[in-house]
């Protein structure tokens, strides 16, 4: 009879992911120290340096004149994170062919269930099936990865940064505690600084010392990180992986304005754009919210706030902006202090009700198919190709605060998660698009 396996996780990271993106998409690059980085004026710094520009000394964060100076034959790239997006996705969907199921977490990295895999494929072992993804994943989609294989998430993830760049570890069962001994505890995902310095109190340097502690004090501590963290130095813990589809309970944006700006009404026209931002977020989440709070940032730092509930659960941006710029004004009376942030939040969220009643289909319904109609728009002429009247005020009242400074590249999980569930079904964006204009 077969014995029953624990789960085997495969975690999986692009190595030094935006700089081999910008060598995927420009083969000239290859070989060459490349790093990512600028601003707008040249002035930025670098956020990712590929390893031949690491060898200069290059790091992330290094103002970019000083990049240049240490390595002046080293190519200086900007970022194109609509590309390094596409390929992120093109990676993901070639690796989840090799696992039943795979946990994006961010960008580059992601879990992948690797129990029984180098049987279904036939391997002799783990190591030889890692060997194919790697070489296809480097192959077709021009991206290095290393990855690392242990019985939990947090094990396979120190794995992966032990072979950094292009290898390959696999902690194997019962050389766990063996790995461990000697990593320090900052090494872990969910340790900061205050963790560590309460860990040191009790005498924890590294995941060696914590398997020597009765699990009582980490437990009493901790709660149950600490009963997970001795688990792990014991070489026991064991999870299974999962999709996170958590709801979520609240979702904002706080954004800084390119400039102070004195003018009241472009900086509501600016916060308006940011609303219907986050609104859109929700409702491809299928969620309304039944509250709402905007808080502006002055000059001096100071700041003023103030929250509302709406008599429904709410996503129409008409109703939904409408009691923003209540909001705003009534935050600004008798002000005139520069602006230099504005947040919106909303939270108390509830899933749409997308079920079709008697009469047809309820406003819910007809909203996502709207939203879903408008996305395939985007899909087929691009990027901005809609605007809502809002955007079209903000560029001709107040165009100096569109942003042209690019968006943070990070996918949330729950994003990358919705992507992937998109490419398993096929699209029936055809099909809604037509019922949604009519509705419109
Ligand atoms: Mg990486």
């Amino acid at each position: 009879m077969k014995t029953l396996r624990h789960q085997r996780i495969l975690h999986l990271d692009g190595d030094a992911y935006f700089a081999s993106c910008e060598v995927a998409l420009d083969p000239k690059l290859r070989g060459q120290p490349v790093f990512v980085g600028g601003g707008r004026r040249g002035d930025g710094i670098v956020i990712a340096a590929n390893y031949q520009a690491k060898r200069y000394g290059i790091t992330t964060g290094m103002a970019c004149f000083e990049a240049k100076r240490r390595c002046p034959d080293g190519v200086l790239v900007k970022p194109h994170y609509d590309e390094y997006r596409r390929l992120s996705l093109e990676m993901f969907r070639r690796a989840r062919r090799y696992t039943p199921l795979l946990v994006p977490t961010s960008i580059d990295e992601g879990f992948l269930d690797f129990t029984d895999m180098p049987d279904v494929f036939r391997c002799a072992n783990a190591g030889e099936l890692v060997g194919k993804m790697k070489r296809e994943l480097a192959e077709e989609v021009g991206i290095p990865v290393s990855a690392g294989l242990a019985s939990s998430r947090w094990l396979a993830k120190l794995a992966t940064e032990s072979c950094k760049p292009d290898g390959f570890y696999e902690v194997k069962e019962g050389e766990e505690r063996a790995f461990l001994k000697d990593v320090p505890v900052q090494k872990l995902v969910g340790i900061a600084e205050r963790r560590a310095r309460s860990l040191r109190a009790i005498g924890v340097w590294t995941i060696g010392d914590v398997a020597l502690l009765p699990l009582e004090i980490l437990r009493r501590r901790f709660g149950v990180f600490g009963e997970e963290l001795w688990l792990l130095s014991r070489g026991e813990l064991r999870e299974r992986l999962s999709l996170s589809n958590k709801p979520r309970t609240c979702i904002g944006s706080a954004t800084t304005l390119p400039y102070d700006e004195p003018d009241y009404d472009a900086a509501l026209l600016f916060l308006l754009d940011q609303t219907e931002r986050v609104i859109t977020t929700f409702v491809r989440e299928n969620l309304k919210a039944h509250e709402m709070g905007v808080y502006l940032r002055f000059k001096e730092r100071d700041g003023a706030g103030l929250g509302v509930r709406f008599a429904g659960a709410q996503f129409e941006p008409r109703v939904i902006n409408a009691e923003v710029e209540r909001i705003f004004w009534q935050l600004v009376a008798g002000r005139t202090e520069p602006i230099r942030q504005v947040c919106v939040n909303f939270w108390n969220m509830e899933p749409l009700n997308l079920e079709p009643d008697l009469f047809g289909y309820n406003q819910d319904f007809k909203r996502r198919e709207l939203h879903h109609a408008l996305e395939s728009i985007e899909h087929q002429f691009g990027k901005g190709s809609v605007k809502t009247g809002t955007r079209l005020l903000l560029e001709s009242e107040a165009s100096h605060l569109v942003g042209d400074k690019p968006k943070c590249p990070f996918i949330p999980q729950r994003e990358m998660e919705l992507k992937m569930a998109e490419l398993d079904l096929p699209r029936t964006w055809g099909r809604s698009t037509s019922r949604a204009v009519k509705f419109a």
